[in-house]
């Protein structure tokens, strides 16, 4: 099967290569998209070692493993240091704006995605380095916020229940049917009142963790952290994470996606998003989302940093997905491309010193 993959997008790095523009794009970091929020908190760099669940070491079944050689990462151009798109999706609506997306459009972009040699991963298997796709491809990763009804509508046909089509978990539910090998993996960032429909909220929230999706935080009220007190702080973190239990017995709520993107302003409350305490029930967050503009490093990068994770914001505009997919697509070189292996990190010679640290003793590291 690996084989076949890798067959099938040689081409397709030929071209790449065949094309490569070294032209990189430059000081993007100074412009930045107009959105809603805070962008500084990008520049933020906490040096912490990137904090991967080392109790879930869980026994795989055997399989074969294939190990390509030296010349078949360089034609592919494996890359597991490379930047990975992290998509911040909130609507679905009837026209484009910043945080909406129309059906028709959010449709196109999984077809794009897919087109393109992405493949879907979880969030927290991109944070603990866990990335099982087949040689060749990229892996991205789908998150939505605000817990919108678009995001998961139930309709009412003659007595019986059914999902939207036109929804995201419809849709991706859908696309899934028809193209398997792109996966099922998504994060929905939640508040109170999940997807609105209250009589269904239940149902919802088990559906998605039943279908291998994820539930992950957004605060209960969607406050501003920035001159929130670490008591509010751990409340409105904590609620979310008991009202997610109450729905789903043992679920697990360990990423967060910062409401506006901001964080609280003090150093001493600002410890009390990546972990706290409420009603006597502990939480940590092993990923922190920015609202965003930009790709991220590999999570197996020395620069990734789990309590501030950039995203990709959809859309067709400057530093939106279709202008990040063209740069990775003109410079390849900075792309993640796995080499079907989750057990290996594999990377070109030159990039050697980029490895994070705690990465070298969890994974096998080979440079060609
Ligand atoms: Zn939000």
């Amino acid at each position: 099967m690996k084989k076949v993959a890798v067959a099938a997008l040689l081409s397709t790095a030929l071209v790449f290569t065949g094309c490569g523009q070294k032209e990189e794009v430059k000081n993007i970091e100074t412009e930045k998209p107009q959105v809603e929020v805070n962008m500084d908190e990008s520049s933020e760099e906490e040096s912490v070692e990137n904090k991967v669940d080392e109790e879930v070491v869980e026994e795989e079944e055997v399989v074969e493993e294939i190990q390509l050689s030296p010349e078949e990462y360089k034609e592919i151009g494996v890359n597991e240091l490379g930047q990975v798109m992290v998509m911040m999706y909130h609507s679905l609506g009837e026209k484009n704006a910043a945080y909406v997306r129309t059906v028709e459009d959010f449709k196109k972009d999984l077809q794009t995605m897919y087109d393109n040699g992405y493949r879907l991963v979880s969030l927290v298997d991109y944070v603990n380095n866990n990335i099982d796709i087949p040689a060749g491809y990229s892996p991205i990763v789908l998150t939505f916020d605000d817990g919108h009804i678009s995001n998961f509508n139930v309709i009412e046909e003659n007595g019986e229940i059914k999902i939207d089509p036109n929804c995201v978990v419809g849709i991706l539910e859908d696309f899934n049917k028809e193209h398997p090998d792109f996966g099922l993996e998504a994060t929905f960032f939640l508040n109170n009142t999940p997807f609105k429909q209250k009589e269904y909220i239940e149902y919802k929230l088990n559906h998605i963790v039943d279908m291998g999706m994820d539930l992950g935080n957004h605060s209960y009220n969607h406050e501003n952290f920035k001159e929130i007190s670490s008591e509010k702080l751990q409340t409105t973190l904590g609620q979310v994470v008991e009202m997610i239990d109450g729905y789903v017995p043992g679920y697990e709520v360990n990423t967060l996606a910062l409401p506006f993107g901001i964080k609280p302003k003090n150093e001493n409350v600002k410890e009390y998003v990546y972990s706290g305490k409420y009603n006597d029930r502990e939480y940590e967050n092993i990923a922190v989302l920015k609202v965003g503009w930009k790709p991220e490093v590999s999570a197996a990068h020395k620069k990734f940093n789990y309590k501030a994770i950039n995203r990709v914001q959809s859309g067709d505009g400057e530093y939106q997905f279709a202008y990040w997919l063209k740069d990775l697509e003109n410079n390849p070189s900075k792309k993640y491309i796995s080499d079907g292996n989750p057990k290996t990190i594999v990377i070109p010679e030159k990039y050697q010193e980029n490895i994070k640290e705690s990465m070298i003793e969890k994974f096998e590291i080979i440079t060609y």
